[in-house]
């Protein structure tokens, strides 16, 4: 995907700090972390956003889950985590295309759900 950030990244065309990688997953830690832990989990496969996932998809996202557990581990995280998607402006999206925050390492209290 032209001009995709996200993309550019997994690519390698941008720099970032990379955590892990396998065949449908790229994850890097947040430019901006909001905790020790922030890590950005993406489908190598461009999606926009959660409305764009659909059963042609599955995989990438299901993959992305799969990662999640293991990314986790690496980091230390064995008392627990966050896994926060952003869907859309009104979340906040900035970042147009889907990505899994994966934040971890101090105690998490701003509960919204
Ligand atoms: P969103 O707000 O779309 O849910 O999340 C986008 C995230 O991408 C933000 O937490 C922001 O800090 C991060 N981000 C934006 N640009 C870059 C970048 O160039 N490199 C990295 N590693 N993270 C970025
Ligand atoms: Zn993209």
């Amino acid at each position: 995907m032209d001009n995709c950030l996200f993309c550019k990244i997994i690519a390698g065309d941008i720099p970032s700090t990379k955590v892990y990688e396998d065949e449908k997953v790229f994850a890097f830690r947040d430019i901006n972390p909001q905790a020790p832990v922030h890590v950005l989990v993406v489908p190598k496969e461009h999606l926009d956003s959660a409305n764009a996932i659909d059963e042609s998809n599955l995989d990438s996202v299901a993959a992305c889950f799969a990662a999640i557990p293991k990314i986790a581990a690496g980091e230390g995280l064995e008392n627990g985590y966050r896994v926060i998607n952003n869907c859309g402006a009104a979340a906040g999206q900035t970042v147009m295309h889907l990505h899994f925050h994966l934040i971890g390492g101090r105690e998490l209290s701003e509960k919204i759900v």
